[in-house]
């Protein structure tokens, strides 16, 4: 009877160790993504310090010879042509102006490189085509500040390759897939060279090749294009001149515009984002009530306060709850070191938000200290700035605003002014019939006695009333609530 006991047990006993291993290997799979995250935050790390080593050039000369490979007398025999390049980097636009000297006659080629498109025009070409990007790239990358630029649009594919005594190299893709190397300096962070791999039809596995050298500053006044290890261009800097860039009117500012409520209050339209976001002002600092949708919208509005008030610093920010479209953007006030005005409920949340990294798309600092809260307790309410003449009493009255657990409201005494989230809309046309979101500023306002005269909201912006009034909350919660009348 021994023996089958035996077996039971040492099979229980061998599948215990299987799966003990079957355990293992998930959680090695599982350990895989902090290992690709530490990978990619190494070459960021690089990559920012690489970006600080090259400044804006606009406009760089150079002289040398082109390369040819043909049908010449022994195989693999060059010849080499007299060329002149014009590197132009202006207005979001980079266009390569080329010229080469062939017995005696010069030929004209340029390619203008803007966004994802390329338009370009070969060597004693006439027209002008208009042509992918994708096959031409390589030429884009004969200003090291393109390679930077194009890594900044492609930063999800940013990896570090290898690290050595000299050198280390980063890979990255561009947008239709290729794949791209670059090998840097480790003492003086500049970029030494870019490999492309490319199939060639005759020598198949091959690669192109930039090799940056001679720096002066951030400028390479040598600049060596090799193809399949075969000299293909040869160039040195002959000068450096600056262009003016022209006055492009900044779409930042386009996308918010302000306007004055009173003295010392202010709303912010970011017409593209339909949203609002009121703004007071102190004698040393701003407050802004709500952090619309995302990072890269609360540094479009940072960006947007610090040119109109001065840098004057934000040191509180206000938000009515947690939703995206109202605190999406609390991670940029809380690294500006604001206080965020919030309820309880929301702490974790907006602890998550304030310390995630960005540097996939966007510029924000990395989060260093703890976040400031001012917690509004369940149905209580507090004063801030009351020597200012923009004072404001927050409100909290999440259970009865029938939209979060937890809710705050604005109320400006002196101008009379309620700023409430998303609960109520006016809009423009007409009256639109409300329910309880909308009753419920109904609630606060006859609750807590507050003499408003105006309703402004946050969302939404487009085809809305600068404001709404009391008159026209009870209009638009007659039909629902027909004992107001
Ligand atoms: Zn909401």
């Amino acid at each position: 009877m021994l023996r089958p006991f035996f077996t039971i047990f040492f099979t229980f006993c061998s599948s215990m160790i299987f799966s003990q291993e079957k355990n293992s290997v998930d959680r090695r799979e599982f350990d895989l993504p902090s290992s690709i995250y530490k990978n990619y935050y190494k070459a960021d790390s690089l990559l920012k310090i690489i970006e600080k080593k090259y400044s804006e050039v606009n406009k760089l000369y150079y002289s040398g010879k082109s390369y040819s490979m043909g049908h010449y007398n022994v195989p693999e025999k060059q010849k080499s042509y007299p060329v002149s390049y014009c590197l132009t980097s202006l207005n979001e636009r980079f266009v390569l102006d080329k010229e080469l000297n062939y017995k005696g006659r010069s030929f004209r080629a340029k390619m203008t490189f803007l966004e994802d498109s390329c338009y370009f025009n070969d060597y004693g070409e006439e027209k002008t085509e208009r042509g992918l990007l994708k096959g031409n790239e390589f030429s884009y990358f004969h200003l090291p500040q393109n390679i930077l630029k194009m890594i900044g649009k492609n930063k999800a594919s940013l990896h570090l390759v290898d690290i050595n005594s000299d050198y280390y190299s980063l890979g990255f893709n561009n947008s239709f897939g290729n794949k791209f190397y670059i090998s840097v300096h480790k003492k003086t962070n500049l970029i030494r060279s870019l490999i492309q791999l490319q199939y060639d039809e005759l020598y198949g596995d091959s690669h192109k090749e930039i090799i940056y050298s001679a720096y002066k500053k951030s400028i390479p006044y040598q600049i060596v294009v090799r193809e399949n290890n075969f000299m293909s261009k040869e160039l040195h800097l002959d000068s450096i001149s600056v262009e003016k860039a022209f006055l492009a009117t900044s779409r930042k500012e386009e996308k918010i515009s302000i306007d004055t409520l009173s003295d010392g209050l202010f709303v912010l339209k970011l017409r593209d984002y339909n949203n609002k976001v009121l703004v007071s002002e102190h004698k040393a600092f701003l407050a802004v009530y709500e952090a619309p949708i995302s990072i890269k919208i609360g540094n479009e509005i940072v960006l947007f306060l610090n040119k109109k008030f001065k840098n004057k610093p934000i040191k509180y920010c206000f938000l009515s709850h947690h939703h995206p479209d109202h605190a999406g953007a609390v991670g940029v006030f809380a690294r500006q070191n604001a206080r965020i005005v919030t309820t309880k409920g929301n702490v974790s949340y907006f602890d998550k938000l304030s310390k995630s990294s960005h540097t996939l798309e966007q510029q924000v600092p990395l989060f260093k200290d703890s976040v400031d809260y001012i917690i509004i307790d369940s149905l209580g309410e507090k004063s801030f700035f009351k020597n200012s003449s923009t004072s404001v009493v927050v409100y909290e009255s999440g259970v009865t605003s029938n939209h979060t657990k937890e809710f705050l409201f604005f109320y400006f005494p002196n101008e009379k002014i309620l700023f409430v989230g998303d609960l109520v809309v006016f809009p423009k046309e007409k009256i639109l019939d409300q329910r309880s979101r909308a009753w419920s500023v109904y609630q606060l306002i006859y609750a807590k006695k507050l003499n408003v005269e105006k309703i402004y909201t946050s969302w939404p912006l487009k085809k809305q009333k600068e404001f709404g009034t009391v008159m026209d909350l009870k209009n638009a919660l007659l039909k629902y609530y027909p004992e107001l009348k």
